[in-house]
């Protein structure tokens, strides 16, 4: 079984791969030249309801009831498997993104392996709640939550990074005993093909892990999440389509869980180690071509110190590479389509007219090399904007950041906790109990100290506002991919 016919990507239904039909396809472009590199097969309305069905007979089947260590075991088979085909979803993750190959083995296959392992040990360290209930006349009764699988689960995923948020939610869903229909995103349909392939050779059934193809409303994404046989939705991707899935699923009821944007600040206090603070805000504002939902927008920084930190991020976005994929010294890819670097460059025409000063990039850049045709951009910082500028307030997802002088701690929370989004924060400071001070008060989901993306995969990853609902990691996984059933009984 392969999950390639010369140039085709296919759609992975019942535990096999379906012919792809020429009539219904779309293709799929490599992002750092321009060229196509794929075509997909999209997945029209009846085959969802193939898997959705063939998902709900796996459940049936005995998925559902399969013992929690045999489960466990499969998930280390499937990160085994990927670590032996690292190299294969390397390559096919970089075909679709463009990204550098060094982040897409350190970061995104890394992550994936990582993913299956963890929630192997999350699943089979998973105790169950039980509370001793006092009755009167000195009996008791004894409560215990029984956890189910949730059912035939809805996986919506985008695409910036693909492989590691499709096994972000696969790794705890199957682990739970769920069955998925996986709708990767129309911009890199390639790594979730690959990962059924990988799947079925650790030993998962037929049904289990089904990938349908295509696009949001109107296609595939809408097919699958309005479809009466789902259970439920786990989706990342921005707040409008989040909104947009909550309406279509509330006529049913179905719990979602919500990964959705982020405006994420930094805030720079005066007495941080200047280098490690630099060292840290390049990679919270550049990695992954600022395609991270976690990535910094905003950079708070303490007047003192604000000529110092925007000279040194100017010299180090100057020193990325921006270049050929799997030229080891690359840093930085280009933007996901034409249509977002569209969408970055009107956000570079809103911070002009805004009156901002572009300290660096603010432009397309020509790199040669037969790259001209893919959607670069510069890694660009501003200064001189506020927080009613729309390019303060409105996420961009690309390599940008406004730089934004304060005065005072309190200054500092009120201007990063002024926003809609509340996904993530980070705080550089040398100050210990500034630190924790700062970060507990940031309004979001997760907040670093001195650092900035740094996860351990049992704690919670979630965003409060505009930036989702819901948690997922560790136990806050196992309780969304599950429904507990309380037995009481009077003893
Ligand atoms: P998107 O919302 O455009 O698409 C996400 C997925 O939803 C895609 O698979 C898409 O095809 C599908 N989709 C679109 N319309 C749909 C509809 N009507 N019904 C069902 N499915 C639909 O997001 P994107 O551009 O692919 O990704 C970027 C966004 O994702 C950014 O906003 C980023 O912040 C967010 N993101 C969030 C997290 C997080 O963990 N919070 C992580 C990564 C990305």
């Amino acid at each position: 079984m392969t999950a390639d016919t010369g140039r085709w990507i296919r759609n992975f239904v019942d535990g096999r791969f379906v012919d792809p039909d020429e009539r219904s396809s779309f293709t799929k472009v490599d992002p750092a030249t321009g060229a196509v590199h794929a075509r997909v097969h999209e997945a029209d309305e009846p085959l969802v309801d193939r898997a959705v069905a063939a998902a709900r007979r796996a459940l049936d089947d005995g998925w559902a009831r399969t013992p929690v260590r045999e489960r466990a075991a499969l998930l280390r088979r499937a990160a085994d498997r990927i670590e032996e085909r690292f190299e294969e979803f390397v390559a096919a993750e970089i075909a679709d993104t463009g990204k550098p190959v060094t982040q897409a083995r350190e970061l995104d296959v890394a992550r994936a392996v990582a993913n299956f392992r963890t929630f192997a040990d999350v699943v089979a360290a998973a105790g169950q709640e039980s509370f001793l209930t006092d009755l009167a006349g000195g009996r008791q009764a004894l409560n215990y939550a029984v956890r189910k699988p949730l059912g035939v689960v809805a996986v919506i995923v985008p695409w910036n990074l693909p492989l590691l948020l499709l096994t972000w939610k696969i790794a705890p869903a199957l682990a739970c005993g769920n069955a998925v229909v996986v709708k990767p995103s129309e911009e890199t349909p390639s790594t979730a093909t690959l990962l059924a392939e990988v799947l079925a050779e650790a030993g998962l059934p037929a049904g289990v892990y089904n990938v349908v193809h295509g696009f949001g409303g109107g296609s595939a994404g809408e097919y699958v999440t309005s479809h009466p046989g789902i259970d439920g939705v786990t989706f990342t991707g921005s707040s409008a389509t989040g909104s947009h899935v909550m309406k279509t699923v509330a006529p049913r009821v179905r719990p979602v869980s919500f990964e959705l944007g982020g405006k994420n600040a930094a805030v720079v206090f005066d007495d941080v180690d200047i280098d490690e603070a630099l060292d840290g805000l390049t990679r919270s504002v550049f990695t992954n071509t600022g395609q991270v939902c976690l990535c910094t927008e905003r950079v708070y920084v303490q007047r003192s110190v604000f000529d110092e930190i925007a000279g040194g991020l100017v010299e180090r976005a100057r020193g990325l590479r921006l270049g050929r994929p799997l030229d080891e010294a690359t840093t930085t890819g280009p933007l996901i389509s034409q249509t977002h670097r569209d969408k970055v460059l009107h956000y570079f025409d809103l911070a002009e007219q805004a009156g901002a000063e572009v300290i660096t990039g603010g432009g397309v850049p020509r790199l040669g090399e037969g790259l001209d045709g893919g959607s670069w951009i510069e890694p660009t910082l501003w200064t001189g904007l506020t927080n009613s500028d729309r390019v303060v307030r409105e996420e961009i997802f690309g390599p940008v950041a406004a730089l934004i002088p304060f005065d005072t701690e309190a200054e500092a929370i009120s201007l990063a906790n002024d926003t809609d989004y509340g996904l993530a924060a980070s705080v550089w400071t040398n100050d210990l109990r500034r630190g924790h001070r700062v970060a507990q008060s940031m309004n979001v989901g997760m907040a670093w100290v001195n650092t900035w993306f740094l996860r351990d995969l049992r704690s919670p990853f979630g965003g409060v506002g505009l930036s989702g609902i819901g948690r997922e990691g560790g136990e806050s996984s196992l309780h969304f991919y599950t429904e507990p059933t309380n037995v009481c009984v009077q003893l």
